[in-house]
């Protein structure tokens, strides 16, 4: 069966009685060529083991297991196993879990699952939740690399630079932990319902460390982050007063600035990596 066949996608979707469902970000891909490339791009080998969210119909699910060792795909609508039964008959190297990852637990999965290959992600992700579902992939600490179809909107804000309009919190979160890369592009015609956005494919490779090491740890450092996002359109004190100012008031936040030689008219969105570690561990030492 070609699962990027308009036809016979509907063809199967009517003997299973299925619905598409707006709420779990379903829009199924119909395009051949954009499952090839995804698992092209991060599906690994035969050394890999990869996780993939949402495997729908199992488009790109199929190119994964030509690739990778074990495939292991995770699934929350409870309407998806069956046709995915008659889908993936035949792939041995598949095991589909049903359930919501958010709920998962995720390092026990991989370590359960993947022992002796290297883990992988490989997924088009439901944009609904996409963020938090790449968040939790992150903090697994258990991926070489995370290759997600998301919004174009997300892919400019995770791989975002100092000083654009995109750059936010999100941009250095993902910068911390990993290397993002837009890969390609991915026009609404390609999906089954076409969304009314483009996509886009990014590679995260994931940082053996992660970009700077504050010394006043993980936690306050992207305590400070969100605070000096807080207010965009404001000075860099300024947002920094939402989070900062009870404890130290106006002149304490604008003195732990100065100390990283910032000037009082900066903005959050001018700050770099390294001035943000600067910067949380100036607050800190202040705050102590
Ligand atoms: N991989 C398929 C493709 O490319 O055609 C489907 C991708 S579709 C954008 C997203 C898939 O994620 C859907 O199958 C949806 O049911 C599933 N999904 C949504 N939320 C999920 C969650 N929290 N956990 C696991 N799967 C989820």
């Amino acid at each position: 069966m070609n699962l990027c066949d308009i036809r016979e996608v509907r063809a199967l979707l009517g003997r299973h009685g299925f619905r598409f469902s707006k709420s779990m970000g379903q829009n199924f891909l119909i395009a051949d060529w954009v499952p090839r490339e995804i698992a092209a791009a991060g599906g690994g080998d035969g050394t890999c083991g990869v996780l993939e969210i949402g495997p729908g119909i199992g488009c790109l699910t199929r190119e994964l297991c030509r690739r990778a060792a074990k495939v292991v795909s995770v699934e929350l609508d409870p309407a998806l196993p069956p046709v995915l039964a008659e889908t993936m008959a035949g792939a041995e190297n598949f095991t589909l879990i049903s359930g919501d990852v958010l709920k998962l637990d995720v390092p026990a999965l991989v370590d359960e699952r993947f022992r002796g290959l290297t883990p992988l992600v490989c997924a088009n992700l439901p944009y609904n939740v996409a963020t938090p579902i790449l968040k939790a992939l992150i903090e697994a600490k258990r991926f070489r690399t995370i290759t997600v179809m998301v919004q174009r909107e997300a892919a400019l804000r995770l791989t975002a630079k100092p000083g654009t309009g995109d750059y936010g919190a999100l941009s250095v979160y993902a910068q911390y932990h990993t290397r993002p890369e837009i890969l390609f592009d991915v026009p609404p015609d390609c999906f089954l319902p076409a969304p009314r956005v483009t996509s886009s494919v990014i590679r995260c490779r994931v940082r053996e460390t992660p970009a700077v090491s504050p010394a006043c740890g993980e936690e306050f450092f992207f305590r400070t982050v969100k605070a000096a996002f807080a207010l965009r359109r404001k000075t860099l004190c300024n947002s920094l007063c939402t989070v900062f100012g009870s404890r130290l008031g106006k002149d304490g936040v604008a003195e732990a600035v100065a100390r990283c030689a910032l000037a009082p008219a900066v903005r959050g969105e001018a700050l770099g990596m390294e001035e943000f570690a600067a910067l949380a561990d100036s607050l800190y030492s202040q705050c102590n």
